[in-house]
């Protein structure tokens, strides 16, 4: 086995609110780390992996035994609409496992392959789906514990193989496995590298890189820890409240209460936004990224003038042609008529929340489930209404002919869809028979 990428091993990190930490965390320090000099040298470490191991074909077809569905096919030969009984079903024309996550899980069934023996972690959840992470653990994959909040990664040993999900890890977490002498198997999505390549453009021109997601989602911190200087926006409220101090000033102190666990460490408002580049967690609404970046663009043309304009402003764009797809396809879906709406997905996942949030604007009755067992029967349903916990919902079924509109989120595999479909057609059934 090679040795690790130790001449950067000795560097350590500035810590940023997500990573202050427990030693079982990674590590955290005074001097920043050198992230695209630590990348470059992962990059030609033999321990470090970001393509397959040759197994494709063997583990496209238990991909495809496990995730796929006939009837999905079906329906999408059958221009997105099924009629069974009562109901019709419309499914979104874009939905489900993007590019992205299909090569993410098949990288980890492949690493499996590739290291019967070994034992294999993994930083996250491969992606936001339930039954996939279940699938995962049942071939032994173990995921890495955490406690109040932190990560322990003191199970892990020199020699273990660790993989890292789709949506990316932290430099401090990939440095300190690295450390470690694991074997990284690093499934980040190409569209999360292109995001952190854009912070390292801002950081070398030493812009502060204004970052429009949630701060503790995990492809965020990832891409935050790229970053000299970030502060994360959650939404265009707040993005208009940075707008506003950048043109205006303000209340400093309420400025740092708002954004205290969403800024990096040391962040000065006074200081820190007078240069911008502005970057996205890849699965937040296309549309509110793109108003985002034109307010901070207008925003710094007008307090610098346009000509200054390039000396103060670095957009790029990163918007993940599967979120755009998705999303596009679900505001096709509701210009329709549709008497009710089930959402697909892991309850943690971004995209699919958006979705959601699609169905809630056009104010149709919709319903974010993560797998078919939520629909407990034809006068119940468990769900995730927007920003609130799990509920049960009582006569969730209309009596009568309805149209369901259906979509999935990018984690969601089509067999999860089916599932769904079929158990909404059996409760329809019960629901006539009274
Ligand atoms: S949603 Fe986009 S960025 Fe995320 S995994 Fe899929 S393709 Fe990649």
């Amino acid at each position: 086995m090679e040795t690790p990428v130790t001449d950067l091993a000795a560097t350590s990190l500035t810590a940023t609110p997500q990573d202050s930490a427990p030693e079982t965390s990674a590590p955290t320090g005074a001097t920043p780390l050198d992230t695209k000099l630590f990348r470059r040298s992962l990059n030609h470490s033999d321990n470090y992996f970001r393509r397959g191991f040759g197994h494709g074909k063997a583990v496209a077809e238990t991909m495809a035994s496990s995730y796929q569905s006939s009837l999905i096919q079906d329906i999408r030969a059958n221009g997105n609409l099924l009629q069974r009984g009562d109901v019709t079903i419309r499914l979104a024309e874009a939905f489900g496992f993007c590019w992205g996550v299909e090569r993410a899980v098949a990288m980890a069934y492949e690493t499996r392959k590739q290291f019967p023996a070994e034992r294999i972690w993994i930083t996250n959840e491969i992606i936001h789906n339930p039954s996939v992470n279940d699938r995962l653990r049942s071939m032994g994959v173990l995921f890495i514990d955490v406690q109040n909040g932190e990560k322990d990664f003191s199970g892990i040993e020199r020699g273990d193989v660790v993989i890292l999900p789709a949506f990316g890890a932290s430099v401090q977490e990939m440095q300190l496995l690295n450390d470690r002498g694991c074997i990284i198997v690093d499934t980040t999505c190409p569209w999360v590298s292109k995001v952190w390549n854009s912070v390292e453009k801002h950081k070398k021109s030493d812009y502060t890189s204004i970052v429009h997601g949630k701060y503790n989602h995990e492809e965020t911190i990832a891409t935050s820890s790229f970053a000299n200087k970030y502060l994360v926006v959650l939404n265009m409220e707040q993005a208009e409240y940075v707008s506003h101090y950048i043109l205006q000033g303000g209340d400093r102190t309420e400025f740092m209460v708002k954004f205290a666990n969403a800024c990096s460490q040391g962040f000065d408002p006074d200081r820190d936004l007078e240069r911008i580049g502005v970057a996205n967690q890849t699965t937040m609404l296309k549309s509110e990224t793109e108003a985002i970046g034109k307010l901070f663009e207008r925003t710094m043309m007008q307090k610098f003038g346009t000509d200054k304009l390039n000396e103060h402003f670095m957009s790029f764009n990163t918007i993940c042609d599967a979120t755009q797809e998705r999303q596009d396809a679900m505001f096709e879906l509701v210009e329709d008529p549709i008497d009710l709406m089930i959402v697909i997905g892991g309850f943690n996942s971004s995209n699919t929340t958006h979705l959601q949030e699609i169905a809630i604007e056009r104010q149709i009755p919709s319903y974010h489930i993560d797998c078919a067992d939520r629909i407990l029967d034809e006068r119940a349903i468990e769900h995730k209404p927007l920003h609130h916990d799990i509920e049960r919902t009582e006569n969730w079924l209309p009596a009568g002919p309805i149209v369901v509109g259906v979509t999935s989120g990018a984690s969601t595999p089509d067999k999860a869809v089916e599932e769904t479909i079929e158990r909404i057609f059996a409760c329809k059934e019960r629901l006539a028979l009274g």
